[in-house]
């Protein structure tokens, strides 16, 4: 069976629309995956752990066979691939991919949680996810996306960087 998911990236270290190309074009090699639909680039002021430097975010949607956990073993090992470095909670990194939804599901585990436990409450995912799908409801939040981004205080700090073009996406992923 194919699942739907949305995987939220950031990067604020090196060359970091770099890093995220390159993990969407991983991404889209994975095994019975598919990269169906990426967001614009949004740079956006660093949130929690402030002393560090902006990040580029981006959202995108994907069709996979993989079941959640296997995807989020995938994601974690790319994060290792692009020399991910941990110091700091929350600080900076060159590559962070977070599972935000994965069909409508509702997945509570150590290792796992989906949605992800913060995404209702972030700028710099929402925006991004509502170009996708403004219309989608989080699981276990009853309000549409567009409606919880009215209500968010730090929309300010999430500026777009650069515009999705079509063209760039299928460039990228060469098909
Ligand atoms: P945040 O989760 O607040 O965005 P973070 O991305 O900096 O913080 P990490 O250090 O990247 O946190 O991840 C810590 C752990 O979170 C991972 O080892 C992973 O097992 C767990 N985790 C739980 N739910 C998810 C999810 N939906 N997507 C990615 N990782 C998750
Ligand atoms: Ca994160
Ligand atoms: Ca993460």
């Amino acid at each position: 069976m194919t699942n739907i998911a949305f995987i939220a990236l950031g990067s604020n270290m090196g060359d970091r629309e770099e890093y995220l190309m390159s993990a969407i074009g991983y991404i889209h090699q994975l095994k019975g995956t598919v990269v169906e639909k990426i967001s614009s680039i949004y740079e956006t002021d660093p949130v929690g752990y402030t002393e560090q430097d902006q990040f580029l975010n981006m959202v995108i949607q994907i069709s996979t066979d993989l079941t959640a956990f296997m995807l989020l073993g995938e994601l974690q090992t790319i994060e290792e691939t692009l020399n991910r470095k941990r110091v700091v909670k929350w600080g900076p990194r060159t590559l962070d991919l977070d599972i935000l939804l994965f069909n409508h599901e509702n997945i509570e585990t150590e290792q796992l949680i989906v949605p992800h436990p913060r995404m209702h409450e972030r700028a710099f995912v929402l925006i991004p996810l509502a170009e996708l799908q403004n219309d989608l409801c989080i699981p276990t939040i009853e309000k549409p996306i567009y409606a919880i981004i009215e209500q968010l205080h730090d929309k300010e700090g999430v500026r777009i960087w650069k515009q999705k073009s079509g063209v760039d996406v299928f460039a990228l992923l060469g098909n």
